[in-house]
Parts: C-alpha cells; sequence; structure tokens
C-alpha cells in the first residue's frame, strides 16, 4: 500500500536511476518520482509538483548529498534550457546511462533476453579533454524572440515551455554562431523587422538555422520566415558576410559564407521548417567530406550533426552488412545517400528509398559527384515504395529487387510496419538496423525477431554528447536463407497469369 503523496511536500530522495528523458528516478514510499537536474546517486530534498496514479514528478529543491558522478556544467544556462539533459553528469557515467537505456530498451519492450551478450562495443567521443568535445554539433537552430526591452534576441525554450531564455552562444554548437546570430538581431532591429510571436502568429522572423561542413569550412544560413518573401535581403547578405569576417578575424578560421537561403513556414506549429525553401545567395547546398566520400547538403535534408562520430557510425553499418562485392543492397531511409555510398563502393548494387525529394537529388548528385555509379535511388515512403517494387519483382522481365542486405535508418518514430514486413518477406540474409531511438528500435526487433531474424551484434555509437540521444547499430541474420541465396519469392500466380496475357516472351522469367 502507497502512502498518500502529497503535491507541494518536500521529501527525502536517493535517485536510483536515470529515465529515458534524462530525469532522475527514485521512490518515496514505494511510488516513483521523477525528478529533473538530478543525477544518479544523488540524495535530495523534492518538492512534489505533480501527482499521477503510479507516479509523481518533483523539483530540485537541495541537494543533500551530491552523486559522485556529478560535474559543474560548461553552459551557465543547462539547468533552465532543457536542451542538455545530462550537463550535470560526467561524460563517462553520460556514456554508461545510455549503453543501459539501449540495453534496458531491447529487455523490456523487444523481449530480448540478456542483451549484453550482443553488446560488442560502445563508442563514447574520443577526446573529451577540457570539455573540447562540447563543440561537437555542425547544426543549430535558434529561436528568434524579443527581450524586454524590446530588443531582438536568440535563445532556447525552456524545457517544455514557449518563452525565450537569450543566450548569446550555445556551447554543443560551432563558436561562429555568435557572430551569425548577433548579425542577424542587429540586421533586425536596425531595419524594424517584425519578430515572430508564437501567441498571436503574428511577425515575421521565426528561427536562425545554421549548417557548417566542419571538413569545408562550407556555412548555410536560413532564416524561416512567417511570410512569403524576405526584406532587405542585400542588407541581410551584407550583415552576414561582415560577420563572418569579424569571426576569421577573431578566431582566424576558414569559414565561408557559402549559401543563405530562407524557408517558409507559415503555419502555427511546433514544426521548425515549412515546406517551401527558396536560396537567396550563393549556392543551394555546402559541401562536406565523411572519410573521403564527398557530399552536398541542402537546407531541407538531414545529415548526420556529429562530424566527429559519423564516420565510425556509417564503419559500424559497413562491417556490418559485409559486403563482398557480389550483393545487392537497400538502403532505406537514405537521406542524401550517405549510407547508400559507403555501401555502394563494397556491392554490386545498391537502392535507396527517401521520402524528402530534395534530399533524393542530393543523393543522385552525390553518387556523380563521387564517380559512384551503381546507385539508383527513389523517392517516396519507404514502406510504399519498396513494398511497390517488391511486388513488382514478381512481375516477369521486371528487375529483382529484393537484396541480400536491407540497411533501414529511420527516424525516430521507427520503421512502419508494413516496411517491417515487406522486409521480412523479402527475406534478407543481413538486415542493419541504424537507429536513433532504442524504443522504437526494440518495438521493431520485436517484430523481426518473431519473423526469421536473428539477433547477432548490437553497438552503440554517441552522437548526441549531453543529451539523452543514443544511436545505436544493430546486425540481425535471416535464419530461413537457402545456402543457395534467396528463399524463393511468393508469386502471385494471379498477378502473374495477367502479365503472362499482356506479354509473350517473358515467360521463361524465373525467380
Ligand atoms: N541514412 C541517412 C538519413 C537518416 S535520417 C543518413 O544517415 O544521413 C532518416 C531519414 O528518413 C530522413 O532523411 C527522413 O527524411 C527520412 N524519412 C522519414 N520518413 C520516411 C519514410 N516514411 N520513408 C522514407 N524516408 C523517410
Amino acid at each position: 500500500m502507497i502512502d498518500e503523496i502529497r503535491k507541494n511536500e518536500i521529501y527525502s530522495v536517493c535517485i536510483e536511476d536515470m529515465s529515458d528523458e534524462g530525469l532522475g528516478i527514485g521512490h518515496i514510499n514505494g511510488m516513483t518520482v521523477f525528478v529533473k537536474d538530478t543525477a544518479v546517486g544523488d540524495e535530495a530534498e523534492v518538492r512534489i509538483v505533480k501527482v499521477k496514479k503510479n507516479l509523481c514528478f518533483g523539483r530540485l529543491e537541495k541537494l543533500t548529498v551530491p552523486s559522485k558522478f556529478r560535474c559543474e556544467p560548461v553552459c551557465p544556462v543547462a539547468r533552465q534550457c532543457g536542451g542538455c539533459t545530462l550537463q550535470h553528469i560526467t561524460y563517462e557515467k553520460e556514456v554508461e546511462i545510455k549503453k543501459d537505456r539501449v540495453l534496458g530498451c531491447l529487455k523490456r519492450i523487444g523481449g530480448i533476453e540478456n542483451p549484453e551478450q550482443y553488446l560488442e562495443e560502445v563508442h563514447g567521443m574520443d577526446d573529451i579533454s577540457e570539455n573540447s568535445f562540447m563543440r561537437y554539433r555542425n547544426k543549430m537552430q535558434f529561436p528568434v524572440g524579443l527581450d524586454k526591452d524590446g530588443k531582438t534576441v536568440t535563445g532556447f525554450y525552456a524545457g517544455r515551455t514557449h518563452s525565450i531564455i537569450p543566450v548569446d552562444d550555445c556551447i554543443i554548437g560551432h563558436t561562429v554562431n555568435k557572430y551569425i546570430t548577433d548579425g542577424v538581431c542587429k540586421w533586425a532591429d536596425d531595419n524594424n523587422i517584425q519578430i515572430y510571436d508564437e501567441q498571436s502568429g503574428k511577425g515575421l522572423l521565426r528561427h536562425i538555422l545554421t549548417r557548417i561542413g566542419f571538413k569545408t569550412g562550407q556555412l548555410m544560413v536560413t532564416l524561416v520566415i512567417n511570410g512569403s518573401k524576405l526584406p532587405l535581403k542585400d542588407e541581410l547578405i551584407d550583415t552576414l558576410n561582415r560577420s563572418v569576417a569579424e569571426y576569421s578575424k577573431d578566431i582566424d578560421s576558414d569559414i565561408k559564407l557559402t549559401s543563405v537561403a530562407v524557408n517558409i513556414n507559415k503555419k502555427n506549429t511546433n514544426k521548425i521548417m515549412g515546406d517551401k525553401t527558396v536560396y537567396i545567395y550563393g549556392e543551394q547546398y555546402i559541401e562536406d567530406y565523411i572519410g573521403d566520400v564527398k557530399f552536398r547538403i541542402s537546407a531541407d535534408s538531414f545529415y548526420q550533426v556529429n562530424p566527429a562520430q559519423t564516420k565510425m557510425l556509417y564503419d559500424k553499418a559497413l562491417e556490418y552488412a559485409a559486403l563482398t562485392g557480389k550483393e545487392k543492397v537497400w538502403d532505406m531511409y537514405c537521406g542524401i545517400g550517405t549510407i547508400s555510398l559507403f555501401l555502394a563502393k563494397k556491392a554490386e548494387k545498391v537502392f535507396g528509398v527517401e521520402i524528402v525529394p530534395q534530399a533524393i537529388e542530393d543523393a543522385e548528385k552525390n553518387a556523380a559527384l563521387n564517380d559512384i555509379k551503381n546507385t539508383r535511388f527513389f523517392v517516396g515512403k519507404a514502406e510504399d515504395v519498396v513494398t511497390e517494387l517488391y511486388e513488382k519483382s514478381k512481375m516477369p522481365g521486371e528487375e529483382d529487387y529484393r537484396a541480400d542486405v536491407v540497411v533501414v535508418d529511420p527516424p525516430r518514430k521507427g520503421c512502419d510496419e508494413k516496411l517491417l514486413e515487406t522486409i521480412v518477406k523479402m527475406a534478407p540474409e543481413k538486415l542493419v538496423y541504424v537507429s536513433c531511438n532504442p524504443a522504437t528500435l526494440a518495438r521493431d526487433l520485436k517484430i523481426l525477431l518473431e519473423h526469421d531474424f536473428s539477433l547477432k551484434k548490437i553497438s552503440i555509437h554517441d552522437q548526441f554528447p549531453r543529451g539523452m540521444n543514443i544511436e545505436t547499430v544493430i546486425l540481425m541474420s535471416n535464419r530461413n536463407i537457402k545456402p543457395d541465396g534467396y528463399i524463393k519469392l511468393e508469386v502471385n500466380t494471379e498477378e502473374l497469369d495477367a502479365a503472362k496475357s499482356g506479354i509473350s516472351d517473358t515467360s521463361s522469367e524465373d525467380f
């Protein structure tokens, strides 16, 4: 029987674990309590702020015994900002917490017993001396607002709210960002640009986005606006060029303003970017390298945010694919073709599928840029495109779109169930699952494990230091594979007959 827990009362709590969101977990009279800003190992006085049926939430009032895993956050607004949930915890412990999170999800949600036995490695950032690893992100998005004096500022929404805390530097981003945001805010004030107000839906300027090729120094700045047109473009470009010149003078860097884009988002939503992007200066992309593969990246395309870790992540996907040069491979959720091109160098053929048309345009250009000729990319939802192509493979005269190896790298919501069904039917010999969300990974693995696939290896890669997100690469193999290759396609005889009556010379097509 749980004694009643009262809101606003203060209780002593030992923090025993961390939640998937980075909250400390403890117990009061048998009831689970979640407490922000605590670390596993803390003993604390906690004020209860919300009580639900089986759990409650508390606010840290006083640390009575600090955990040995605590460290001083580098960022002065770490606690308010809500972005870096783990800055008060040592990096070594952070990596352990993330490993436990992945294994916990695989156990709890995936029903995998003892997942530790498959774990090969956990890759945290290599160089963590002097907090040098902190400025790892190549992409940042800054909400724009007004401070109490009506001046334009950028900052961060306080965790779970929509009020802006002014911050003139975010320490997980590049040092050039401060120069860019200062410049844009001054341009807005000097030219009376109206700042977007979420409450009323009025005003123009919403967000400033920056993306930098860490290897090339190429910088893209995107302004997100609530309107069809950005006024005073020339003044903006002059300002941005001045900001970059000033930065280069102060820091002695090779950052170049390569592209300026305007993204139109007139919807009153939490989604930062709208559907339309226009370029107002320079190129329509920036370029960067991962290893020796060159990529062009446009404003709407996904690109991994932590260049120091990305190559290792893709190398792991490639290692698990274990290609010999003879395989056909699918790269599902392929973005700008990053993993596809890594795979293509070692495969006979790579098919890629991605929902963002601009990203597929980039992927095609990227293949050409690297003189890679054995890739083919499709635009659309993976679950629709792959399913249709798989069905098409049963038709005489059609290309066989099955694959020896399938790589999936879905967004946080994981794979669509229809896609998992098609993959099971396709029966690739190997499946490599690259995941940025252990919970949906575990949910999808459960389905795959019930259908012919066995778990072989797990590798964990920290792409997102100081926050709770974590990347996992999984290797699965297919129990159903015959020694001589694909399992037989279940041919739909009705479709086949219909097709045969229309096509005369392909009846010997043999799958
Ligand atoms: N593998 C790429 C991209 C991974 S991010 C890389 O490492 O760079 C996930 C990608 O899936 C994004 O590019 C996103 O646009 C795309 N996506 C989201 N939903 C999709 C769907 N239903 N079908 C295909 N692609 C989708």
